[in-house]
Order: structure tokens, then C-alpha cells, then sequence
């Protein structure tokens, strides 16, 4: 039987970078609902999951975060998201469109991100990588970022869109920029137990992780950028 391969990548630093207009749609948010522009400025984003964000910021403000608050905010978030995009420098990363053509008709695609799902849509969006990943109006495959605070949940998350969708993938490969997404999508893979598809890792630098941090958390295959490592990452994709 020929195999199925999924590939799931993550948005922030792996496909594209948009120079703050995550972080400034946040600011934005908490300015508008709180009166606290600053109600993020202690946590990192890079790896890091929205609704965890969230959480997490809330409660350092002493802000119960409650079901309705957190979705009203992940609402106005994105609608400021939609706003602050066009007005932000954004930019796909390196060998990025090459790979996406390449691999279509060949594997499935899907992401694994941080990202609300319509954050994530909003951003490819913006560079123009919506449409392979759009599922032509259907449930695009994906772990996103409302659906789980705990980065693992995205893979397995992503698996059951995949199968909804009448896809059972036996590999999976994981292309990320930070430890967070290598670790996080073990992790998850390993919950699934036997029967799992084989999980294969990429870690690109387009991002950022602090130097020797990405070696760290021994991805099957770690390069510059997906042009500069195409072959390798052609044959760590589609290779036996
Ligand atoms: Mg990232």
C-alpha cells in the first residue's frame, strides 16, 4: 500500500514571520478590554500555545480567566489581528513556497500551531499560504492553539482532523522552529501508543530559539533554512 505522509507545520518562525503583529494585536486587546497594554509583556510567545498565553497572563494580572472572558478576548484578538497584518511587515520563510508546491499532490499538509484557528488563517492569509492548508472551504487539518493549553495535544489534535477527513496517515512529520514544537509533538505522538504513525522531526532556524537549543531537543533532522537544506528535507519528508 502507498504510503501516506502528513506534514504539519508549525506558523510562527517555521512558514513566516510577521514582525510583531501577533504580540501588538495582544497589547491591542488587553488595552481595550482591561485598560493593561502591558498585560503580556513578561511572557514569550515563541512555542507557546494562545490559549496558554492567556491563562497564563490573566492570572498574573489577577484576572480570573473564565470561559466567556477568554473567548471574548480571543475574538477581539483576532479581529485586531486582521487589522494590525496589513499594516506589519510579513514575510514567508526561506524555500517555504518551494517545499509547499513541491509537496502538494504528494502528502497531506496540515499545521501544528500556537495559533487561535483563526489567527493562524489570518496570518497565512497575509503572505498568501492560506489556500494549501484551506481544505477548500472544509475543516483544515490542524492543532491549534484554542483547542488545548498543552503544546503535546496539537499532533493528536491534528490526527483526529486528519481522520475525520478520511486520512489515516502511517508517517508524521513535524516541522518546527522551536524545542517547544520537537518536544511537544514527541510527546503527544508518544501518548497515542501502539498503532501511532511514525513521527519523523525538522527543526529549521527561521525563528527564534536561542543558539544550540534546537540540537537540544534532538529533532531527526535540524537545518538553516528549508532552502538550504532542501535535499536533506525532500528525503526526510518523502524518503523510506
Ligand atoms: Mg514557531
Amino acid at each position: 500500500m502507498a504510503r501516506l505522509t502528513l506534514v504539519l507545520f508549525d506558523i510562527d518562525g517555521t512558514l513566516m514571520r510577521t514582525e510583531g503583529a501577533g504580540r501588538a494585536a495582544m497589547a491591542r486587546t488587553a488595552q481595550q478590554l482591561f485598560g493593561r497594554p502591558d498585560l503580556f509583556d513578561a511572557l514569550s510567545f515563541a512555542g507557546s500555545v494562545d490559549l496558554d498565553i492567556l491563562h497564563r497572563a490573566f492570572s498574573a494580572a489577577g484576572i480570573a480567566p473564565t470561559p466567556r472572558r477568554i473567548g471574548r478576548f480571543r475574538e477581539r484578538y483576532v479581529r485586531n489581528l486582521r487589522r494590525l497584518l496589513p499594516v506589519h511587515p510579513a514575510e514567508t520563510c526561506p524555500g517555504v513556497v518551494a517545499l509547499l508546491d513541491h509537496l502538494a499532490g504528494r502528502v497531506s499538509l496540515g499545521l501544528q500551531t500556537g495559533n487561535f484557528e483563526a489567527g493562524a488563517q489570518a496570518k497565512l492569509q497575509r503572505v498568501g499560504l492560506w489556500t494549501p492548508f484551506g481544505a477548500e472551504g472544509g475543516v483544515p487539518i490542524g492543532g491549534f492553539g484554542g483547542l488545548a493549553r498543552d503544546r503535546s495535544e496539537l499532533v493528536p489534535l491534528a490526527l483526529q482532523r486528519a481522520r475525520r477527513r478520511g486520512r489515516l496517515p502511517d508517517r508524521v512529520v513535524v516541522v518546527g522552529d522551536t524545542p517547544a514544537d520537537i518536544l511537544a509533538s514527541r510527546a503527544g505522538m508518544a501518548r497515542l501508543g501502539e498503532g501511532a504513525p511514525a513521527l519523523r522531526t525538522l527543526a529549521v532556524e527561521t525563528g527564534w530559539a536561542a543558539p544550540g537549543a534546537l540540537e537540544a531537543s534532538r529533532p531527526d533532522l535540524h537545518v538553516a533554512d528549508l532552502e538550504q537544506g532542501w535535499n536533506e528535507v525532500l528525503d526526510l519528508i518523502l524518503g523510506e
